[in-house]
């Protein structure tokens, strides 16, 4: 599967200039994990942002958010073609073809973390604060009409720092949870539907 991290030519000195500021940092212990420091996937800016809980350990080795060949990212992928790309499908059926051209939009995407740097179960509340600016900053980059919380940790963090004062904003289940629960595939479903239905009134 390709790995997409495309950042528009505009936007690009401001994201190089992020991604030196935050890098090398040292502001909170777990820098000390950090092998890579895992900024984004997907395409910038974007009109649907994940923000899942922290990197785990593949994300740290490879610096890519909900890594497409870890289990979490293989199911949040999946939740993604199946939403987006029907919702792109629906908006095509609907395009009234004006002086003989069609335009077709399609929906883009990216993910990114609470905080950048690996973290052995949920980040610390200190360091979730530590790492607000960046976060901040990344979505004021980001631009998305709708922010996707994955998971409780996301949720809480959004809400507590009105992170989607002005954004719309929707909650699905991390997909870690959802691999331990009885039916996996109910929760998929679920998530799905949820996201279906926010992007029905972007
Ligand atoms: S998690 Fe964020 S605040 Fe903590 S060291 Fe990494 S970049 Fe800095």
């Amino acid at each position: 599967m390709t790995i997409i991290q495309r950042v528009s030519p505009a936007l690009l000195p401001m994201m190089q200039s992020h991604i030196c500021k935050w890098e090398q940092c040292c502001l909170c212990p777990l820098s000390e994990n950090r092998f890579k420091p895992v900024f984004f996937r997907g395409t910038l800016p974007c009109d649907v942002l994940f923000i899942g809980e922290a990197p785990g350990d593949s994300e740290n080795m490879t610096g890519i958010p909900f890594h497409p060949n870890a289990p979490a990212g293989e199911i949040l992928e999946r939740i993604v073609e199946e939403t987006i790309k029907v919702h792109n499908y629906h908006i095509n059926q609907n395009i009234i073809p004006c002086f003989g051209h069609t335009t077709i939009y399609y929906l883009k995407w990216a993910m990114t973390n609470v905080v950048v740097c690996c973290s052995e179960g949920s980040p610390p509340e200190t360091c979730i604060k530590s790492c607000l600016p960046r976060l901040s900053e990344f979505i004021k980059m980001a631009k998305p009409k709708l922010l996707v919380a994955v998971g409780k940790v996301a949720d809480s963090t959004i809400i507590k720092e009105g992170l989607n004062k002005q954004t719309k904003m929707t909650v699905i289940a991390h997909p870690s949870w959802m691999l331990r629960q009885e039916d996996p595939e109910l929760e998929i479903q679920r998530a799905i539907l949820t996201l279906r239905e926010a992007l029905d009134v972007l």
